[in-house]
């Protein structure tokens, strides 16, 4: 190694000879975070705009949510499902109540629980709605992103997730996203085969895509009358980020199965979840599906935690209100810059659009000079830039932070 220990060059270079380059990192080496901010090795601090892709929602190191991980580490961290333990139930018991369902099925991932769901619907239409063994379609969207094993990658249009990691799973259908009419199309003809329709109530991966007002509920709708699962994957969506304990509450729809991750333990460890009602849920019995890790006392601790800090701290009301602001004072800067033509997003998820196309660097190169201003924030999809900072930013952090974006927008020279 040619750099001095310790600072970023040598860190950046052992994981670019030692690890598999299956990402492409802003150029920053991070070491600590509390709140809102993280600093580098060299001890400069950020604001975090991604918040580990919405993981984060509690702020990095939260000490509620500290104090629950130390302690239960302390105590019991995995015991596997082969024996109960004494924080399972309790954590089921909250969770279902606070989300609404009869059950809960505990998983890590985000991934993991969206191949959960797609057995769960798969195994409930087979022996609840009656399709033909093998038969079963699930309907998505273009541009979804619900993880990255090979199911999933299988009904993934991006050429960079799926291309040479086939052959892939087959049984899945896929219509333009915010489109009823190809939903409906698609329902009317072939219903009968048809076992759910999954859907990101906001496509956060894609580039921060809103539909239209209206079409989750009506969406929701249509598969009810189709005897087809709604499934929501607010993996991203969820956890207050978009103003709502979930972006389907926005329009005042309970999916039939709801999938939750990432901030669901506030970034600190992986814990995920499928939720259902009996119906659907009682169709996976003893030994039909599983994870050794899935429901273990660390992660219940931690999620349950989790879920106390966005209630106590009313990060969804918080999240609403300064999105809000957060657009209007983007959108003043828009009227005195042309690098950027829109802002978008709900709560505290939004997007810029930079006005260049998405094979240019600009993006990538105005978020290096973000973080040289001390902002991190990473484009996705080459020409947007998802701003997302943990929901406990205060309103005088975000004024800061438009201030930061504002000065790097009107510094900028391509
Ligand atoms: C991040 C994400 C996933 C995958 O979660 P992992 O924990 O990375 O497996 C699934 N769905 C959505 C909508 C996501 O944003």
């Amino acid at each position: 190694m040619n750099a001095t220990r310790n600072t970023s060059n040598y860190h950046i270079e052992l994981e670019d000879k030692y690890g598999a380059h299956n990402y492409h990192p802003l150029p920053v080496v991070l070491d600590r975070g509390e709140g809102v901010f993280v600093w580098d090795v060299e001890g400069k601090r950020y604001y975090d705009f991604l918040s580990a892709y919405s993981a984060v929602n509690q702020g990095h190191s939260h000490p509620k949510i500290v104090k629950a991980l130390t302690e239960q580490a302390q105590k019991l961290a995995l015991t596997s499902r082969a024996f109960h333990n004494s924080k399972l139930g309790e954590y089921e018991e909250k969770v279902t109540k606070r989300f609404g369902f009869d059950k809960v099925l505990p998983m890590n991932s985000g991934a993991e629980a969206v191949e959960t769901a797609v057995k769960l619907a798969r195994k409930w239409s087979y022996e609840v709605k009656g399709i033909q063994e093998n038969a079963a379609k699930i309907i998505v969207c273009e541009n979804n992103f619900h993880g990255r094993t090979t199911t999933i990658v299988s009904f993934s249009n991006d050429p960079d997730a799926s291309k040479n990691y086939g052959p892939f799973t087959p049984g899945f259908v896929k219509i333009p996203y915010n489109d009823l009419g190809a939903l409906e199309e698609v329902l009317k003809n072939d219903a009968q085969n048809i076992a759910a329709f999954l859907v990101e109530p906001i496509q956060g991966e894609a580039g921060v895509y809103v539909p239209d007002e209206g079409f989750l509920k009506k969406a929701a709708e249509l598969c009810k009358q189709h005897n087809v699962l709604f499934i929501a994957d607010e993996v991203q969506t969820g956890i207050a980020r978009t103003g709502k304990m979930i972006a389907c509450n926005h329009e005042d729809v309970q999916p039939d199965i709801l999938v939750l991750g990432k901030a669901l333990s506030g970034g600190m460890y992986p814990v995920s979840a499928v939720f259902a009602n009996n119906d659907i849920m009682n169709v996976i019995k003893p030994g039909q599906h599983g994870s050794t890790f899935g429901g273990n006392p660390l992660a219940c601790a931690v999620a349950t935690a989790a879920l106390d800090v966005v209630e106590e701290e009313n990060l969804a009301e918080r999240a609403e209100k300064l999105g809000n602001i957060f657009r209007t004072e983007i959108e003043k800067l828009i009227e005195k810059t042309d690098l950027i033509s829109g802002v978008r997003g709900k709560g505290l998820l939004n997007a810029i659009l930079i006005n260049d196309t998405p094979e240019s660097t600009t993006a990538w190169d105005l978020c290096l000079a973000l973080k040289e201003n001390g902002l991190l924030a990473k484009p996705t999809h080459g020409n947007i830039i998802r701003l997302a900072p943990p929901l406990v930013i205060t309103e005088e952090q975000i004024m800061e932070c438009v201030d930061i974006i504002r000065k790097t927008v009107i510094e900028f020279r391509k």
